[in-house]
């Protein structure tokens, strides 16, 4: 009964907050505000796991995001059921960030608790039923069939049962309309039950019983007891190798892993025995996932420009947040970055360095574990879930007060950043695509550094636009490194013409006289060669020579890819794939011939022009196994391969000393990037791939392939001239409304049927032309690729003034008329994918 007052809690002004918002793993684009009960308000705190009642019927698990004195206003707040963690899971950073993600990025908060929690921790739940405390029988207004009284009389003796226990009393296989009727009939509740995923790692471990151990008379008894049974003698003599038990009798303490003690092929069983018999122990322990590595050397002392350009960088912090670090390529960038790691994580503070795609810069990663060691972190993309976890942990542990990662490490649970180091801050991998949030990583990294109040250092050979046109303003400090470190040199550009020896027959196998030449020099002195050929929309496929026929795929609009190594046809976004037909299957021609040039035939081609060489190549295909990209370099490193082919991979971070040549096959497919930013990216790509040639003593060479060496790109590339290619660029940007002079959002309305896609990407334009403040709108139109997994895509563009407040009014309204549209019967199916900054 409540009192006259009403609820105590809403009067107890003094005792703090009476609400807190929740996120809950719904697909709505809110917190929801939730009652602190009297019994909880000590204990609650931001980031907390709770439990709370979500619609009628159903239990969830969200985690505090607010807490405050503000009643809802369109409902009534119910109470939080109960506080799941003593500590939080999340910090109150955290929260900002995820709050700022999900507005700046227009996507659920949920979505974004769903990208930044590892799936060990998120939490996974299981429906569970349990008797309504309200319901009573004798009373109820409808009666429970036997079926329905059986699981009520289960639930006398067990306070919970799983949908599967349910099933297993009644022997039945469907449970959920008996499961619904009970509910309908307020009998049950359905709740879901929490349960952490991670599970640490135990290591079975072995060590000698310590009367053993003390004692070298019994030892020397054992080994008496174990003559004639070499098996058993063989693990014994293993063990003492490892572990000599009276130097270091610590050491038996901790025993030996078991595995190592049977690395060397010994007997599982005569172990067992050895155990039976009272010689071993063996003991379980949890260990570290992630192996402890000491740190080999110190940072190396910086050149004069180095420590110039680490000066100017410091100096810039003490009045700006962030920093742009403009150094060609092999200036020493990574070296400055070692220092400032090491002075802000000596000051006790965190520092988080971001890579594109750590798998594909294991070198960079280990240059910094010789310095660092077991002080840092490493969160890769392809670490399992438990990995991630232990990683995890260790931030909150202070184990790792550095980490290496890739974008998605930005949502480790720091909680006193120092700084944050972005290298290749230009590198279009920095956005991510798909699910949900889609933000990217080096503007979300700033805001993080922001909350933190930390620094952002941006570093780049080739600054995207956006960085470099704040830094030009001023926003950003600047500091620039125009030499290379030590004596090495940049490297030098020739242009070779495809038409021009097309014409005069010197065209072999798509590669020009120039390249063969530079390639044969490269060899005949030892040197090696890459061979760069950009992926993007340039794949071979099967054509038929008498009707134009290509394979195409069943879901998506694209054209298959070919693939030599299985004799398939390959669809690149959904993984369909078929068997190359023997004839075309249009008009039954079997004239099919190969168009397009990928990796795979640039390869075969260089095999047949240098038979002597020995090849590698490097692409999706070849390192699509956990160690295929580590293996090949490491053959690289080594000398055994002289010419590497390769796609975008080669280009990141890659420092071999020994590579003179570095080959583009097809300059101007850079160029044909379908996208105001083809030129900025074609610049980057060029001057990246180049920056691998002669990188220590040996001169570097660089040969760009191309059908139209006039064109003025190439003249700025090879000038290097950066700046001046940027005041061209921009002149364009400003005139056609391109980033950085507007904000850019991407709406792809997505459908089954296209009728239906069109309709609703209309109206979706009729109701954002009401919107009252100024834009431009363009589209919709079909999307690059027009259907994709079988639904159709229209893309609208929307680009929008940089100002905040017009940001904000847009997608207010956005979000309002989305809704508004979804409620629409005709649209219901219909999916709206918002692209902030789109890439
Ligand atoms: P960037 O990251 O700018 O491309 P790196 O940091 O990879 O350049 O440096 C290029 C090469 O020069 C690397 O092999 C690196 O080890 C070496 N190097 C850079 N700075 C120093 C230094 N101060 N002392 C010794 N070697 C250095
Ligand atoms: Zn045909
Ligand atoms: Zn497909």
């Amino acid at each position: 009964m409540e009192s006259l007052f009403g609820d105590q809690d809403f009067l107890d002004k003094n005792s703090g907050n009476n609400f807190a918002d929740i996120i809950l793993p719904v697909p709505i684009p809110r917190m929801f505000t939730y009652r602190i009960p009297s019994a909880l308000k000590s204990e609650i705190q931001i980031g907390l796991r709770v439990i709370v009642q979500f619609g009628k019927k159903k239990v969830l698990t969200g985690i505090i995001g607010k807490v405050h004195n503000k009643p809802p206003q369109a409902y009534d707040a119910k109470p939080i059921l109960d506080i799941l963690d003593s500590e939080p899971s999340v910090n109150p950073l955290q929260i900002r960030f995820w709050v700022w993600m999900a507005e700046y990025y227009f996507c659920h908060i949920g979505e974004v608790m769903f990208a930044a929690l590892p799936s060990g921790l998120r939490l996974s739940s299981e429906s569970k039923i349990q008797v309504n405390p309200n319901f009573d029988p004798d009373t109820s207004k409808y009666p429970l069939d036997i079926r329905e009284e059986k699981i009520l009389e289960a639930l006398e003796n067990q306070a919970e049962l799983s949908y599967e226990d349910c099933e297993k009393i009644l022997g039945i296989k469907t449970i959920h309309p008996i499961i619904k009727s009970l509910v309908a009939k307020e009998a049950i509740l359905i709740f879901e039950k929490v349960q952490d995923k991670y599970t640490p790692k135990v290591e079975t471990r072995i060590r000698l019983v310590p009367e053993i151990a003390k004692d070298k008379n019994a030892l020397q008894a054992v080994f008496e007891a174990v003559q004639g049974k070499p098996k058993q003698e063989s693990i014994l003599l293993k063990f003492l190798r490892d572990i000599p038990v009276f130097q270091r009798p610590e050491l038996n303490e901790k025993g030996l892993d078991k595995a190592t003690l049977l690395e060397e092929g010994d007997s599982e069983s005569s172990l067992k025995t050895l155990i039976k018999n009272g010689v071993f122990e063996s003991f379980k322990q949890i260990v570290n996932r992630i192996e402890e590595v000491e740190a080999e050397r110190k940072a190396y002392a910086l050149s004069s420009s180095q420590q110039a350009a680490f000066d100017e960088i410091k100096g810039h912090f003490e009045t700006k947040q962030t920093v742009l670090l403009h150094g060609v390529t092999g200036s020493g960038k990574t070296e400055i970055y070692i220092q400032l790691i090491e002075e802000v994580i000596d000051s006790g503070s965190q520092v988080l360095l971001l890579l594109p795609e750590i798998a594909l810069t294991t070198q960079i990663v280990g240059r910094l574990k010789q310095v660092f060691g077991s002080k840092m972190g490493v969160f890769h993309s392809k670490y399992s879930d438990n990995e991630r976890v232990e990683v995890w942990n260790g931030v909150l542990s202070g184990r790792f007060p550095f980490v290496v990662g890739v974008r998605s490490s930005i949502f480790l649970p720091f909680d006193s950043l120092g700084l944050v180091i972005i290298d290749e801050e230009h590198e279009p991998s920095n956005k991510q695509f798909d699910p949900a949030p889609r933000f990217h990583a080096r503007d979300a990294a700033i805001m993080l550094a922001y909350f933190h109040q930390a620094k952002t250092l941006l570093g780049s050979a080739t600054p995207s636009f956006e960085s470099y046109s704040n830094a030009s303003q001023g926003k950003y400090g600047y500091v620039s490194l125009d030499h290379r470190f030590g004596d090495a040199t940049l490297p030098e550009f020739h242009l070779a013409n495809l038409s021009a020896d097309r014409k005069k027959n010197l065209l072999k196998l798509d590669s020009t006289r120039l390249l063969r030449e530079k390639i044969q020099q490269a060899l005949d002195q030892q040197q090696q060669v890459l061979i760069f050929q950009n992926r993007r929309g340039y794949s071979p496929y099967v054509q038929c020579e008498d009707c134009g026929w290509t394979g195409q795929c069943v879901q998506c609009d694209v054209s298959l890819t070919y693939h030599q190594f299985a004799e398939e046809l390959r669809c690149h976004y959904c993984g369909y794939k078929e068997k190359i037909p023997q004839s075309c299957p249009a008009c039954g021609s079997t004239q099919l011939s190969l168009e397009g040039m990928g990796t795979e035939r640039i390869e075969e081609s260089l095999s047949l022009l240098f038979p002597e060489a020995r090849l590698g190549r490097m692409d999706l295909d070849t390192t699509r196994n956990k160690h295929g990209y580590q293996r090949i370099l490491d053959e690289f490193a080594a000398g055994q391969i002289d010419i590497l082919v390769g796609t975008q991979m080669i280009t990141k971070g890659l420092d071999f000393g020994n590579v003179s040549v570095v080959g583009i096959w097809d300059g101007d497919r850079i160029l044909n990037f379908p996208d105001f930013r083809s030129g900025e990216r074609a610049f980057q790509q060029i001057t990246q791939v180049a920056g691998r040639a002669g990188r220590r003593e040996v001169k570097g060479q660089v040969i760009i392939q191309s059908r139209k060496p006039e064109n003025e790109v190439f003249e700025n590339i090879i000038r290097g001239d950066y700046l001046e290619y940027f005041r061209q660029e921009m002149m364009d940007r400003k005139k056609y409304y391109y980033p950085p002079y507007v904000k850019l959002i991407k709406i792809t309305t997505r459908h089954t049927d296209f009728k239906t896609a069109e309709k609703a990407a209309h109206a979706l334009h009729h109701q954002m032309a009401k919107i009252p403040i100024k834009k431009i709108v363009l589209g919709p139109e079909k999307g690059v690729i027009a259907r994709i997994k079988n639904q159709y895509q229209l893309e609208s563009l929307i680009k929008l003034e940089k100002s905040g407040v017009t940001q904000s009014v847009f997608k207010e309204n956005l979000t309002r008329i989305i809704e508004e549209l979804q409620a629409v019967p005709d649209f219901r199916s219909v999916r709206w994918v918002v692209d902030v900054d789109p890439s």
